[in-house]
């Protein structure tokens, strides 16, 4: 994928938001980080040479200023980004929302549907310290066509594409829990399932699913990555549970992954999804870490692996299992997705609910089933009729069976 079609997506949708020509954006983020090989793009997302700090982060780089026509080196800290799309927003924020001492500085930019005027509008508000700017932006966006970019039109969506992978299939060998109670796809399947459900509730989301959802085909990696490149997706997770082998363990635990090289991107996208999955599961944050997964090194988009507990860890196992539980990754994946990419909820859309908690279960009311049962074991003064649903210990249960005994021989010596 070439730069221009890299950030094009993210340029869309800044220029939609600002009203600000995306030939414009495109032109400018090809002339300052020169095609986004610069040492600055490289290393913070930052195509603009915007300085300072983004949310507390900064990198520092040794660039050159045009001052007096004349060009100096100069040593300064510059905007560290997570994506394209702050460092393109921010370009774009500034053509609107103009600066501390003239708020209408670029007003001239902003609507301006003629790249040429825009193109000007930037250099006459001083944009740029090179006197070429105007005549430079035109040629690139002339050359490279990009004016393509600007048609805003019926078929030509400006959607976030997400790409959504439940992991392996429903036969793959392993994948499973020690006790075959759980196939790996059939968690990851319904999650995957859920999360759909969830990004349908936001504005602005197209999605696409990379595996089988009958699970009969393990839909190999590569199939799964080309479709998510050729579709163009702006963000791919996969999703899984974890295990350490195929017997029982008591790993546990919630992890997310990134490619080796850590692209920005994802590292943020997978600290946002990370967080929220510990935050709503309250299980073992085992941290963003990297891996040289297939999944992971052939997407071309923001991607990430969430390892959702231990299918070789009982416990986890049933929390697995469970369907509130399942509801409850999917929404973290997707609220981390929401943070990442700034998604608003559909208006009038009710959001699926989340399934009674298992562990919210009144223990102190008797099933409906169980009640006669119960209350005549109370009445026999077996129980003290307190927790009818809860677990019993070996000592409660030692008290129970003594009274049970006493009761009885009584009975028994009757005869
Ligand atoms: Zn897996």
């Amino acid at each position: 994928m070439s730069f221009i079609e890299e950030i094009a997506p993210h340029a869309r949708k800044a220029a939609a938001e600002s009203d600000v020509l995306a030939s414009l954006i495109l032109a400018q983020a090809v002339l300052e980080s020169a095609w986004g090989t610069s040492e600055l793009a490289q290393k913070g997302k930052n195509l603009f040479g915007i300085k300072g700090e983004y949310k507390g982060q900064s990198v520092m780089i040794i660039t050159s200023e045009f001052v007096n026509g004349k060009e100096i080196k100069v040593n300064a800290a510059f905007r560290k980004y997570p994506s394209w799309l702050e460092s393109i927003r921010d370009l774009t924020d500034k053509y609107v929302n103009g600066v501390s001492w003239n708020k209408d500085l670029y007003r001239a930019v902003v609507g301006e549907k003629d790249y040429r005027k825009a193109a000007w509008a930037v250099k006459n508000a001083g944009y740029a310290t090179d006197p070429k700017y105007a005549e430079k932006l035109i040629g690139v966006i002339e050359t490279n066509n990009l004016t393509k970019y600007d048609v805003n039109t019926k078929g030509v969506d400006l959607d976030l594409r997400i790409a959504i992978d439940a992991g392996h299939g429903n036969n793959t060998p392993g994948k499973r829990a020690p006790d075959d109670s759980m196939r790996e796809f059939h968690f990851n399947s319904v999650v995957a399932k859920y999360v759909v459900e969830e990004l349908r509730t936001y504005q602005g989301v197209l999605v696409e699913i990379t595996h089988d959802p009958s699970g009969i085909r393990d839909i190999p990696l590569k199939e799964r990555t080309d479709k998510a490149n050729r579709w163009g997706a702006d963000a791919f997770v996969s999703i899984h549970a974890n295990a350490v082998g195929s017997a029982w363990s008591n790993a546990n635990g919630i992890e997310t992954y990134v490619y080796t090289s850590k692209p920005a991107g994802a590292v943020a996208l997978a600290t946002k999804v990370q967080a929220a999955l510990i935050a709503s599961t309250g299980l073992r944050d085992r941290g963003v870490k990297v891996a040289n997964f297939h999944v992971l090194r052939e997407t071309k988009m923001d991607a990430i692996l969430v390892e959702c507990g231990f299918m070789d860890n009982p416990a986890e196992l049933a929390l697995l299992k469970s369907d509130s539980y399942r509801r409850k990754c999917a929404q973290a994946i997707v609220s981390g997705l929401a943070k990442q990419f700034g998604l608003k909820k559909k208006s009038g859309v009710v959001a699926p609910t989340v399934p009674k908690e298992e562990s919210s279960v009144d223990k102190n009311k008797p099933s409906a089933w169980a009640k006669k049962d119960w209350d005549e074991a109370v009445a026999n003064g077996y129980f003290d009729g307190t927790r009818p649903q809860d677990n019993i210990t070996r000592e409660e249960m030692a008290v129970v069976v003594n009274r049970l005994r006493n009761n009885l021989l009584p009975l028994i010596y009757k005869k």
